[in-house]
């Protein structure tokens, strides 16, 4: 059979957890929870399949917790999107990535991406006969010059894709960053996909600077956010899409024979818990609180940390423990040390390795601290 994506292996979230599984070791790979979410939502989940909430959802997603995001969206960013014909409700962050570019994307289109990136990009763009073009950020701070995005514009430049906080770096874009874009895409007909899963995530008293908050950019993106990462269910899988009317009258063409609708039990469930902003106003703190922990706890090691200022990862270098490739490294801690991590070249489509792994800290504080002990001897 000729493979749509020759080249593409199995995923390394996948590959890694499943190595951790096998070598029973602290799964610090790939990005989720080892903590369970709070028992109040899935009291909800139970109480919405007692009402019955347990066929089709509407196609765009339940209209009540499409106009409970709308609040929390309005709260958060002081904008309001229209429940009816801007929020569409998707099966996770994920699913709500490939639609979007599947709606806009056609053969030849050149997509723009910033690597080291979410994995699922760049396939995503291939698979639909885009091109991708690659901007690559160089640690220790993975920070954008948008003079060097310029150069990678031609007229066949149809999309960008804006990760903040971005996996895997834990980098933030700034407001001077999207001063920056906005200047690059003024007049063009180029449309934004911003992945913005990690929004709640950001550190330090700093802002997330979202697409949302500019008007020039808001006209011309699609949202992404993911629920899984907001209520540590990662395992739900739902998320949503928001979008203006013209963009997401595309996406929902596509969304309504991908999946048609989502879980609706869950759905219900969720619109309830997040009416309390209590439910998503706190979790950056909380988030904060074991970033520091674990960077505190990994100081005593030999790791040197890189700048963490968003998202639940953190990057750390080796090159002082090792010339090993990061692929073989992340196996050795696995099977040697019983830690396993993602090598960050995996976030790259051409090699390309800086000798850092990442660390997911969405994990117990005894987690945490088992690991570090483990670390501490590398
Ligand atoms: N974007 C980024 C940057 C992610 O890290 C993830 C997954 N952790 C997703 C999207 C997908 O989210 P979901 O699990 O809701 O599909
Ligand atoms: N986004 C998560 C991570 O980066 C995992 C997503 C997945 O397993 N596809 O670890």
């Amino acid at each position: 059979i000729q493979s749509k994506l020759p080249g593409v292996n199995t995923t390394i979230f996948s590959v890694m957890s499943k190595i951790a599984a096998e070598y029973n070791a602290i799964n610090l790979s790939q990005g989720f929870p080892d903590y369970s979410c709070d028992p109040k939502l899935i009291e909800l989940v139970n109480k919405a399949m007692k009402e019955g909430f347990n066929q089709y959802a509407p196609m765009p997603g339940s209209i009540f917790l499409k106009e409970t995001i709308a609040e929390k969206v309005e709260k958060l960013y002081n904008i309001r999107y229209n429940p009816d014909t801007e929020i569409t409700v998707t099966a996770g962050g994920t699913q709500a990535i490939f639609t979007a570019l599947a709606s806009i994307i056609n053969a030849g289109d050149e997509v723009i991406i910033f690597e080291p990136a979410y994995d699922s990009y760049a396939p995503t763009v291939r698979l639909l006969g885009g091109l991708v073009k690659t901007y690559e950020l160089a640690p220790p701070d993975y920070g954008i010059d948008w003079d060097m995005v310029k150069k990678l514009f031609t007229v066949k430049t149809r999309m960008i894709i804006l990760n903040s906080p971005q996996n895997p770096t834990g980098s933030i874009l700034s407001s001077d960053d999207m001063k920056s874009l906005i200047k690059l895409v003024s007049g063009t007909d180029i449309v934004i996909l911003s992945d913005e899963v990690y929004e709640h995530l950001i550190y330090d008293g700093q802002t997330h600077q979202s697409v949302m908050s500019y008007p020039e950019l808001r006209q011309r993106s699609f949202v992404v956010a993911s629920f899984g990462k907001l209520l540590h269910a990662t395992g739900w899988k739902l998320g949503y899409c928001l979008a203006p009317e013209d963009l997401t009258k595309e996406f929902r063409k596509v969304h309504q024979f991908n999946v048609f609708s989502v879980n609706s039990p869950m759905q219900q469930a969720i619109a309830e818990y997040i009416k309390e902003p209590k439910n998503y106003t706190e979790i950056g703190s909380f988030f904060q609180m074991k970033r520091d922990y674990f960077r505190n706890l990994l100081a005593e090691s030999r790791f040197k940390l890189l700048p963490c200022n968003g998202s639940y990862f953190q990057c750390a270098s080796y090159s002082s423990i090792s010339d090993e490739k990061d692929s073989d490294f992340s196996i050795r801690l696995v099977k040697e040390f019983g830690v396993a991590t993602i090598p960050v070249s995996a976030f790259y489509q051409k090699a390309t390795d800086h000798k850092i792994i990442r660390f997911c800290f969405a994990k117990e504080n005894d987690t945490l601290a088992k690991a570090a002990e483990k670390l501490k001897n590398v």
